[in-house]
């Protein structure tokens, strides 16, 4: 399982689930850029965490949703790296709220960071992984662009969306090396989840067949089996990490 060599970006590594990956693919030998929009303290102690344990990492700033930004960081990662062998698309926001109440601003601040971010990192790496005829990218969705939930219209769309995105990349870069799949977290333990009243956190894990919620390290597993060498033969799929509750 050793990434010894190869260069990964995980986008939104400052916290939660894609601090979880980055850690992950920084024990399996990549030299891991972690990315952030805004919390640059919480981007450098991921940074921090993984050289203390002896890995490799570097900060890199930037918004998934700005074309220019995206394609100036992965070409200054070219530069300095030469190249980004693994991408994950895992920055996510929501902005939740029933559909008649939804304003625009809100569909449009989900769909530019969970889909357009993916596509257009996805876009700014392919040439690096073409060149080395070797790639991975993985898109990290959510179990409610699969069942849907209400008060997530935009999110569930975004999400949904990116399936859509995984299938069509998947099949045109096949070809060449790239492999593209995603993974649908359920309900993880992080910050988003311990604000649930725990009313509700025991009320929905009557609803999850495993009856907990999952770790960030469960969704850091899946991301990690996917684009090591034993995920070689997956492409345009998605792993759901939900304790069984969609199936
Ligand atoms: P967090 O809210 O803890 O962290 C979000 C991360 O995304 C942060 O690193 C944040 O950076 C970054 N980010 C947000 N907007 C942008 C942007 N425009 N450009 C670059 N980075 C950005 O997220 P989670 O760990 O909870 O979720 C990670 C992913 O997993 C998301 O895609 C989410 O939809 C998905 N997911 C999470 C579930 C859960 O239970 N937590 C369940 C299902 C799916 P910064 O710190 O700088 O703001």
């Amino acid at each position: 399982m050793s990434l010894a060599g190869k260069v990964a970006l995980v986008t939104g590594g400052s916290r939660g689930i894609g601090r979880a990956i980055c850690l992950r693919l920084a024990a399996m030998g990549a030299l891991v850029y972690t990315n952030y929009v805004s919390r640059q303290e919480a981007a450098a102690e991921t940074v921090r965490l993984i050289e203390v344990a002896g890995g490799k990492a570097r900060l890199v700033a930037f918004d998934v949703a700005d074309s220019e930004a995206v394609l100036a960081a992965c070409k200054s990662i070219g530069e300095e790296a030469g190249g980004v062998d693994i991408l994950v698309n895992n920055a996510g926001i929501t902005r939740d709220g029933l559909l008649a109440r939804m304003k625009d601003a809100d569909w449009d601040a989900v769909i530019d960071t969970n889909l357009k971010g993916a596509f257009l990192c996805s876009r700014a790496v392919a040439r690096q992984m073409m060149k080395k005829r070797w790639g991975r990218i993985v898109n990290i969705s959510s179990v409610s662009g699969f069942a849907g939930n209400p008060g997530q219209a935009n999110y569930a769309a975004a999400k949904a969306g990116l399936t859509g995105l995984t299938k069509a990349v998947a099949r045109e870069y096949a070809s060449r090396g790239i492999t593209v799949n995603g993974v649908a977290p359920g309900y993880i333990e992080t910050e988003m989840t311990a604000q649930l009243p725990l009313e509700t956190q025991e009320q929905i894990k009557k609803e999850i067949p495993l009856a907990l919620f999952g770790s960030v390290e469960d969704v850091a597993g899946a991301v990690a089996y996917l684009v090591s060498e034993d995920g070689r033969y997956i492409t345009g799929q998605t792993i759901h990490v939900n304790g069984g509750m969609y199936m």
